[in-house]
């Protein structure tokens, strides 16, 4: 691309950033929760307001449609807009999410969680970053294209605004099933994950998929006094965490049998960088073997995230029948969900001790996904990234799970899915004080500008993608 399209585009994105931030402000002020126990208005609220700023991007056809859910609910409300692409380019699909989730405890924010607040080069706020900037990526993308090119900005664009990804996108694969002609393109560009550092772009080439469950264990029929009976029958909670304890070896690595692992990742994330970013207590020592980028991205890694069993200010001295747990298991790149959850099963039933009964309910399934990095459309993007940031991309794994990725690619098995974010690794995301980066919320910007530019194919190159 020449150099001179590089620098109009980069002047186009900065000279409109003020007000591309104060459009991401105006979304961060509504609380769209796409879980059942909030005010659904808010999520249309939510899903109208980016319509409005969509149309105002030049997209006057954008809407808002829903999908049934398999439990026949509606699904959430989600915004899609389309640009149809000049003759013989290609079209590009640009998928964000409008909904956020829930603030948590309120006391942990030290802003306002809906309220927008710029400090220190950073916008706090619950959706500033996970994925209301997402949105803004895109639409400032699409009016630095038509600024620069002006109305015929060549390769055609879909925009696709879910609203109800952080409730686990209930109706996504009856979306695309019921839109797949509307959504259907070559290059499909996924701004949801996460940037290496601040400085340092990323693409992320794989992601680990996630399986989640139950179990439970009794030994009583019912509650019994633990001075008259206690003793010859260990308590269900001593049980549950005697099972949960076989679930990991000596060094801390996952001891599930039969389990997938992938390959080593040809990048390296500093222990102590590690420690700092996932604010690792001083003197607590990291569990399991091999490089943490491995532990991260390509092994899997079980956490137990709940556990029922009575609490500690209603304790009374009785031996405890029964105690749950739930698991929620991160699988490798290659893992197949039902395997896993399998094997799972497998474990427990083999190492539940003193013969306690046991009771398995496998929950949620999602699976991993693996880029292809040497795709033309992938090339791409690594160039675009380094021509915003001047600097080259990290091809990055990620530990967290878009389970929707793999709906994506089965229902469009001929588009190139490109995973790209405004995420850094202090975003916060889902946690209090989520906060954007605004230089690299600029960059992101800029990026995906070039990228669009570079995905128009020249005069009588029709297969270039
Ligand atoms: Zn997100």
């Amino acid at each position: 691309m020449p150099d001179d399209d590089v620098a109009a585009l980069r002047s186009s994105v900065a000279r409109r950033f003020a007000q591309t931030v104060e459009e991401l402000s105006r979304l961060v002020a509504i609380p769209g929760i796409a879980w059942p126990a909030f005010p659904p208005e808010q999520l249309e609220r939510s899903a109208e307001a980016v319509q409005e700023l969509v149309r105002a991007a030049g997209f006057a056809d954008a809407e808002i449609l829903r999908a049934t859910r398999p439990d026949g609910r509606p699904g959430g409300p989600a915004v899609v807009a389309h640009r149809p692409p000049a003759p013989g380019q290609p079209t590009v699909l640009l998928y964000a999410h409008h909904d956020v989730q829930p603030t948590g405890d309120a006391e942990l924010w030290d802003t306002e969680p809906f309220t927008a607040t710029e400090r220190d080069g950073r916008l706090y706020g619950r959706g500033a970053a996970d994925d209301k900037a997402g949105i803004l990526v895109h639409l400032g993308a699409c009016i630095a294209l038509a600024d620069v090119y002006g109305k015929a900005p060549g390769v055609g664009v879909t925009l696709f605004i879910e609203g109800e990804e952080e409730a686990g996108s209930p109706s996504f694969r009856r979306f695309l099933e019921a839109h797949r002609d509307r959504l259907a393109a070559d290059v499909i560009i996924v701004a949801d994950s996460s940037n290496w550092a601040v400085g340092t772009p990323a693409v992320t080439t794989s992601l680990r998929g996630l399986v989640d469950g139950t179990f439970e264990v009794s030994v009583l029929a019912h509650a019994v006094h633990s001075g008259i009976f206690s003793g010859p029958v260990l308590d269900a909670p001593t049980v549950l965490a005697r099972l949960i304890a076989t679930l990991h070896d000596e060094e801390g690595n996952v001891a599930v049998a039969g389990l997938v692992a992938g390959d080593d990742p040809d990048i390296e994330y500093p222990e102590e960088q590690y420690r700092r970013d996932a604010a690792v207590l001083d003197g607590v020592e990291l569990a399991g073997s091999g490089s943490v980028s491995a532990r991260l991205w390509t092994r899997p890694a079980l956490s137990i995230i709940g556990l029922d069993a009575p609490g500690v200010a209603v304790a009374s001295n009785s031996i405890q029948p029964r105690a749950r747990a739930k698991f929620s298991l991160r699988l490798a790149p290659g893992q197949d969900p039902d395997a896993a959850l399998e094997s799972v099963r497998k474990h427990l039933e083999a190492h539940i001790p003193f013969g306690a009964h046991l009771r398995f309910e496998p929950g949620e399934r999602g699976s991993a996904y693996l880029a292809d990095t040497e795709s033309p459309a992938a090339t791409r993007l690594m160039w675009a990234l380094e021509a915003a940031w001047g600097t080259s991309p990290v091809r990055m794994g990620m530990g967290g799970s878009i389970p929707f990725i793999a709906d994506l690619t089965e229902v469009f098995p001929d588009a190139d899915v490109l995973i790209t974010g405004v995420e850094d690794p202090d975003s916060r995301a889902h946690s209090a004080n989520e906060s954007l980066h605004l230089g690299e919320f600029g960059r992101c910007i800029l990026a995906e500008a070039l990228l669009l530019a570079a995905l128009r194919r020249p005069p009588g190159a029709a297969d270039a993608l």
